[in-house]
């Protein structure tokens, strides 16, 4: 084991603050990455504030990494000492159940390990985020990162990326089609970048008027104010897919309003009860609500892959780990533009 520096917090009240933590040593299927940019993720704060409940303390959030490989076991065959590589949400599952085989590890029937807050099967106790100096994970959740991308812009995506992604993927989306991104934050803006790279004709939908020139710019060729009902009845029955990010239970009718018939609002914001649903604004039309988490190993690689190839990254606001306290603060204020990134020197220098 090594003791290294990380950033946590102790208990749901606390400030995170400098504390120490262990790492395991290298395994033979084991990559030890020396970690260089850490993204901050909504999900961070709701962990941190025990918003989902089964609070695990200290918790050392973090997972949206990037880092370069410093040793490998003896069994690792993907990646060599001083490769640029990733790590996201997941640092194991089972690996043998049924949507394990399938690469949907996030639904891994044994429940995935957590980059933070899983079960450490190798120390005991629960696993350590990316606000830390290192982590050491099995090379099957270690993905490669393009070399051609800013590479603090990375971090971003190995979970807003992919989280938006998947979703887009899994319900088809092509040239033409008329998706809406609801939220402009971390997820949002990956959403627009996105679904403009896949073709779509990308429409925000927003509660921060003031957000509308930004939207255009990372890709949206619409802004619909949420606020707005004139404009929002003019948008209805013309959504061929939604992508929902609002990170607080809220009241999802007026946005099922939008959908066409047979269109699909998915779910990945608010993980708490929503407010209630009027059984007609699904039966008119056939629609329907439906969720996505993260995105397997294979197909978080490939959004790597096709971030690379159509030069997508995220939009970054670089901190250092000492700030990380206010810039929660602005994540919950929605005054995030879009993604806060620790540069994580700022830790090795403390
Ligand atoms: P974020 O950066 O805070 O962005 C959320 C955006 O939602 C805000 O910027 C704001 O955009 C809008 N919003 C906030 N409160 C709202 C409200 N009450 N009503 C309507 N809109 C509201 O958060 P994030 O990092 O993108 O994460 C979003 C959520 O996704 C979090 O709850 C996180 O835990 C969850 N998450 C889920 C997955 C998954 O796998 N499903 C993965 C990662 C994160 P506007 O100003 O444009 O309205
Ligand atoms: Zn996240
Ligand atoms: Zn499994």
């Amino acid at each position: 084991m090594s003791t290294i520096k990380a950033y946590g917090a102790q208990d749901k009240d606390a400030d995170l603050k400098q504390i120490d933590i262990e790492r395991r040593e290298v395994k033979d299927k084991d990559v030890k990455i020396q970690i260089t940019y850490c993204g901050v993720c909504h999900s961070d704060i709701h962990t941190v504030r025990n918003d989902w409940g089964g609070g695990k303390y200290p918790v050392v959030p973090g997972h949206e990494i990037v880092g370069k490989v410093m040793e490998v076991g003896s069994k690792v065959s993907s990646f060599k000492e001083g490769d640029l590589v990733g790590v996201g949400c997941m640092v194991d599952s089972c690996r043998e159940c049924d949507p394990c085989k399938k690469d949907l590890e996030q639904f891994c029937e044994s429940g995935m390990v957590g980059t933070y807050n899983g079960k450490d099967k190798h120390l005991g106790g629960h696993t350590f985020g990316g606000y830390a100096e290192t982590i050491v994970v099995e090379e099957h959740f270690v993905l490669s990162v393009p070399e051609n991308l800013d590479a603090k812009a990375v971090a971003p995506l190995l979970c807003a990326g992919i989280t938006t992604y998947s979703p887009l993927r899994h319900w088809n989306v092509k040239e033409g089609d008329k998706v809406g991104v609801i939220g402009l934050g971390g997820l949002g803006h990956m959403g627009i970048k996105l679904a403009h790279a896949m073709g779509a004709n990308v429409v925000m939908i927003t509660t921060s008027p003031d957000k509308a020139e930004d939207a255009k710019r990372l890709g949206a060729d619409e802004v619909l104010i949420s606020k707005n009902k004139e404009e929002m009845k003019k948008h209805r029955n013309s959504f061929d897919l939604l992508l929902n990010t609002v990170p607080v239970g809220h009241d999802i009718n007026p946005y099922l309003a939008l959908l066409k018939i047979d269109s699909t609002m998915v779910m990945v914001g608010a993980i708490e009860p929503l407010e209630p649903m009027h059984g007609g604004s699904l039966i008119s039309g056939r629609k329907r609500v439906a969720g996505s988490l993260i995105g397997g190993i294979k197909e978080t690689q490939e959004m790597l892959d096709f971030c690379g190839k159509h030069n997508v990254v995220s939009d970054v606001e670089m901190i250092d780990i000492q700030n990380i306290n206010t810039a929660y603060e602005r994540v919950v204020n929605s005054d995030v533009k879009y993604r806060f990134v620790i540069d994580m020197e700022s830790l090795r220098t403390a």
